[in-house]
């Protein structure tokens, strides 16, 4: 079978490799259909000294597939059905894993495509626990969204924020695959939006989605027109994940007791923050990795409902690297998919 494998920083090989044994107890195998990329590849491909991990490595962190063998004792799943898989092998027994809060896990193997081989390979087996059934209707390009773009939105923005109808929301990079997705999502529940994207070209694109007010963060400085939008008042919930360029800005157009959720540094990891200003107007800012399996399910019922996913490209499985170079480069609106 094919499996797209880094081998060394920057450099990835379309290699060979036997098919997987049949599923043990309780596991499945799934035919992969479908990935879609994140800046996780993109930092996993560049290379990241602290990262422990072992090459070559499998790549793809986010995927769907279709079941190909069932392993006994694997119930509620057959041959045929169309899935989408967590993206990290948790223990399934902790704590947080009992309590459905699967991307805290205390036991956590690691992140697949990132720490531990990924899903950019044609069969690989997995614990059915894992394994979310796609309900009918949803293409593959789309499902292959929902694992972590869409589900890491509803967690950051229901779970985390608590985004709710008539508050205001500022998203930042509206033109990313999480961008894409948070406007959507902000806009489902009644909010307003207002969202910052780093050329014209993708202001139209981010008001059709449904965005209320677009900056253009590279000519324009987004926290003074935040708070002309907002008659001085400031917002209720940032989306953040670009990082050191946005973040003390973004803090500067919170309302007072505002909650900043962030998922992500694109630009850079550090920055510093005055105190003074985080306990006086009572931010709260919230880290957010991942999602739970509860939160995969309530994306691909979106999707069922008809929210879809933006997509900016599909390129196939040899053309892997040159997606990872356009969603580094930044020029994207929405997912870059890889299909089978
Ligand atoms: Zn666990």
């Amino acid at each position: 079978m094919r499996a797209l494998t880094l081998v060394a920083d920057r450099k990835l090989e379309l290699r060979e490799l036997p098919a997987p044994p049949p599923p043990g107890a309780g596991e499945v195998q799934i035919r992969v259909k479908a990935i879609a990329l994140n800046h996780i590849d993109v930092w996993g491909w560049r290379g990241m000294a602290f990262a422990k991990r072992k090459l070559p490595l499998v790549v793809g962190a986010e995927a769907t597939g279709e079941i190909a063998m069932v392993g006994a004792g694997a119930t509620g799943i057959k041959i045929g059905d169309q899935v989408v898989m967590y993206g990290a092998i948790t223990c399934g027994t902790c704590k947080a894993c009992r309590e459905g809060r699967d991307n805290l896990c205390e036991n956590v193997s690691g992140v697949m495509g990132f720490h531990i081989d990924g899903f950019a390979r044609d069969l690989l087996n997995m614990p059915v626990r894992l394994v979310i059934p796609v309900p009918t209707g949803i293409r593959a390009r789309d499902a292959a969204c929902a694992p972590i773009a869409f589900a890491t939105v509803q967690h950051m923005l229901f779970d985390n924020a608590k985004l709710e109808p008539g508050e205001t929301v500022l998203v930042h990079a509206g033109g990313s695959g999480i961008g894409t997705a948070a406007i959507t999502m902000a806009k489902s529940i009644g909010a307003t939006v207002i969202t910052t994207v780093g050329d014209d070209a993708k202001t139209e694109k981010a008001k059709a989605l449904g965005a209320d007010h677009v900056i253009n963060y590279r000519t324009e400085r987004f926290e003074g027109l935040v708070r002309k939008i907002t008659a001085r008042k400031g917002v209720d919930v940032v989306f953040e994940h670009v990082g050191a360029e946005t973040f003390n800005g973004s803090l500067l157009c919170l309302r007072r007791g505002g909650r900043l959720v962030t998922c992500g540094a694109t630009s850079g990891p550090s920055t510093s923050l005055n105190l003074m200003q985080l306990f006086q107007q009572q931010y709260r800012i919230i880290g957010s990795f991942g999602a739970s399996i509860r939160n995969i399910r309530e994306s691909l019922a979106k999707m069922a409902a008809g929210m879809l996913p933006v997509i900016d490209t599909e390129v196939a499985l040899a053309d892997f690297e040159r997606g990872l170079a356009r969603l580094e480069s930044r020029q994207v609106f929405g997912k870059i998919v890889v299909t089978f």
